[in-house]
């Protein structure tokens, strides 16, 4: 059965009107979907997305975004056999499609609990503490990130038709920014089932996705200085899409995942028969065959000690001999085929290059002996090449063969290694095995300017990696040079390339106001009541209580310290404590002024305050002496509305004075307080 693939524009399913391409099956070459962009108006689904989702989408916290991704990774979770049984076609096995599907969903779910977790229940991010820009404190600056008023369009790869698409989807809706998405023809069938189970959850404010199947036509033309481009493919697109005059002229924000010759290095610590040996072999045969290569993070380059090269060759040719490549729908294939047979072909004419410059090892990229049912299919066995003079190659550390195939290169000695690592021209990852501590240490800060993500494996940590080439999202996913240009897209850093981050200048009373987060030298009235006393809701930004003052005495400080044990010289021994350098003589204990403090703010009866649950930021900057009094002033800094309804967390600033006014500490207190 073939479909026509239609597109999700202006909030309704459109069908091309002509043009249309055919998308073959990778394991039979039948017409699986057909796909054209003919018809559709582009100019308008900027503007769709402009004026309607962009709206809409800021009207919503981050809080509130974060828990619409959440429900959208519960629907698809629930929904996701049609997604697999489509993927299929695209040569991939039941375990690839885990890493895609699966792997797609549980980046929605991380992005929705960072977003929760690490960003505020609101409109804009206040990113960083303020700082002082006057003498007198009348002065200061703060910067604050706010999501940008353009339309994010993401332009994809083949190779991860569901995990593409969302990874970038992800951070642009979690920043309030709406998305047009473009996956790459050959598997666009599997990216428009999910963007269909999206649509059809309702979960989404309109306009805030947009599904482009076919080429992306006229797009480009209509980008701003508002919008963002981010791209996945190859080197070649990425230079046609960063140049277009629009993009450039405009200063359209340019994002690119591309090229990477990921390397894999073995320790010379790593000699046959230790762990580390063992497991290099396995994930270097793992990085060849999951996704048949065709992975960004793929090891293409693999660099073993010189007096190793023969046996990780020997043993590499056995493991890859024996890997069984056929249909992706049966149990006991282990590696599928490639996305379609022009890609097949692509991939042959990279190894004709790197043989050039190499031998072939093992695997024939004809693949010739596969049943007669598949020779319609897209399927080449792992091919492992191995280059002699790796100092002299070029094609062996540029020509990324997007398939099954590795060059197996010796090093001489770590410089050496090193050296050829860099011959790469930057990568997503590398990963290096060794139990030696000083070649982690000669070898990491060498490799990590040119890379995005280092793993180090070992026996320690081997059970519990998620391996080579998997991109976490909480880590950096990008790499510099070749991969892309080293722009981060991981994490909150991903969510804040779709925020403008803008200083504000002003007076510490206006910014607070501006912020809802109180800076010192703002007002800070006090209140009739107690804070404590005050559910989360009736307290305001800046609320403060001042307490009356307790004098410390030396029996204090004896008994607090026979009572915890901290018997410490400077509190204890008059004469060691003045020949230390920070103290006049005994002194009292910091955790003594903590507690004392909390002993004179603390409103003692039952109330709306329910748990104190930390300190932040805890300086003492002043020695407290027998004879000194204490004092505090706690003032409302943040409020954060909790996960659950009946509380909320207020972040408290807490400054504590000795008798002549000076700042003897500074922390932030967090508690949480209940709701009505
Ligand atoms: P590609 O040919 O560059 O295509 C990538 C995307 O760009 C597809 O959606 C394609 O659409 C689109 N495209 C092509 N020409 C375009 C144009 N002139 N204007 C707008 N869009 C255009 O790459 P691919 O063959 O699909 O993917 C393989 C490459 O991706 C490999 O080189 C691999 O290294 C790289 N990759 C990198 C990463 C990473 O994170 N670094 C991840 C995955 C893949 P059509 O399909 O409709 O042509």
């Amino acid at each position: 059965m073939s479909t026509i693939l239609n597109s999700y524009a202006l909030g309704a399913w459109i069908a091309p009107t002509g043009g249309l391409t055919d998308i073959a099956s990778a394991i039979d070459g039948r017409v699986v979907a057909r796909a054209s962009s003919a018809g559709l108006d582009f100019g308008a689904m900027v503007r769709h997305a402009r004026t309607v989702g962009g709206p809409a989408l800021r009207a919503l916290t981050f809080h509130q975004r974060a828990d619409i991704l959440r429900a959208i990774a519960a629907y698809l979770g629930e929904r996701k056999d049609g997604l697999y049984a489509l993927a299929l076609e695209t040569g991939a096995t039941r375990r690839d499609n885990l890493v895609d599907i699966d792997g797609g969903i549980g980046t929605l779910f991380a992005y929705a609990s960072r977003g929760r977790r690490e960003l505020p229940s609101e409109h804009f991010v206040l990113d960083g503490a303020p700082e002082g820009l006057s003498k007198g404190g009348t002065f200061v600056g703060a910067h604050v990130l706010t999501p940008l008023q353009g339309v994010a369009v993401h332009v994809n790869a083949f190779n991860f038709p569901c995990w593409g698409p969302l990874e970038k989807f992800a951070p642009a809706f979690l920043a309030g920014v709406p998305v047009i998405t473009k996956p790459a023809t050959a598997t666009a069938y599997v990216t428009e089932a999910l963007v269909r189970l999206i649509v059809e959850s309702g979960l989404l404010p309109e306009g805030a996705l947009q599904l482009i199947c076919g080429s992306t036509g006229d797009l480009l033309d209509h980008l701003e200085g508002q919008d963002v481009l981010a791209f996945t493919g190859s080197i070649e697109t990425s230079e046609k899409l960063r140049n277009h005059p629009a993009v450039s002229r405009n200063a359209v924000r340019f994002v690119a995942e591309r090229d990477s010759l990921n390397a894999t290095v073995l320790g010379p610590d790593a000699a046959p028969g230790t762990p580390e040996f063992d497991l290099f072999l396995k994930e270097v045969v793992r990085e060849m065959t999951a996704k048949a290569g065709q992975k960004c993070t793929a090891i293409r380059r693999v660099f073993v000690p010189r007096a190793f090269e023969t046996a990780v060759a020997d043993a590499l040719k056995a493991q890859l001999s024996a890997i069984v490549v056929g249909d992706p729908r049966r149990e006991d294939t282990r590696m599928g085929a490639l996305v379609s047979r022009a890609q097949r072909e692509s991939v042959r004419e990279k190894i004709a290059e790197i043989a050039t410059e190499a031998e072939v090892l093992c695997g024939d990229p004809a693949c010739p002996d596969l049943p007669g049912d598949l020779a319609a299919g897209a399927f080449m066995a792992p091919v492992l090449l191995r280059c002699a003079d790796p100092r002299a190659a070029v094609h062996a550390h540029t020509t990324e063969a997007f398939g099954p195939v590795a060059t197996l290169m010796a090093y001489e000695d770590l410089a050496d290694a090193a050296a050829l690592i860099a011959k790469g021209e930057g990568s997503l990852v590398a990963s290096l095995f060794t139990y030696d501590d000083a070649v982690a240490q000669s070898l990491v800060f060498a490799m990590a300017p040119f890379h995005g993500r280092l793993l180090i494996l070992d026996r320690d940590c081997a059970k519990e990696s998620t391996g080579h080439g998997s991109p976490l999202p909480g880590l950096v996913h990008g790499g510099p040079g070749r991969a892309g240009g080293g722009e981060e897209m991981g994490g909150l850093r991903g969510v804040f390339h779709y925020m403008q981050r803008t200083a504000l200048q002003g007076s510490p009373g206006r910014l607070s106001r501006l912020t809802k987060s109180w800076i010192k030298g703002a007002p800070a009235p006090g209140t009739a009541t107690h804070p404590f006393t005050r559910n989360y809701d009736l307290l305001e930004v800046g609320d403060t209580v001042e307490t009356g003052s307790r004098p410390i005495t030396l029996a204090d400080i004896e008994h607090f310290a026979h009572f915890t044990g901290d018997t410490f010289y400077a509190h204890m021994d008059e004469e060691a404590a003045k020949a230390n350098p920070f103290f006049p003589g005994r002194v009292a204990h910091g955790y003594l002024i903590l507690s004392f403090a909390a002993g004179l703010f603390v409103d003692p009866a039952p109330g709306p305050l329910l748990a104190n649950y930390g300190l932040d930021n805890l300086r003492f900057l002043k020695p407290v002496s027998p004879g000194d009094e204490i004092r505090v002033r706690l003032t409302v800094k943040q409020k954060q509305a909790a996960r659950k309804p009946e509380y909320g967390e207020v972040r408290w600033d807490a400054e504590v004075f000795n008798q002549d006014g000076d700042t003897v500490a500074r922390y932030e207190l967090l508690t949480m307080s209940a709701r009505p």
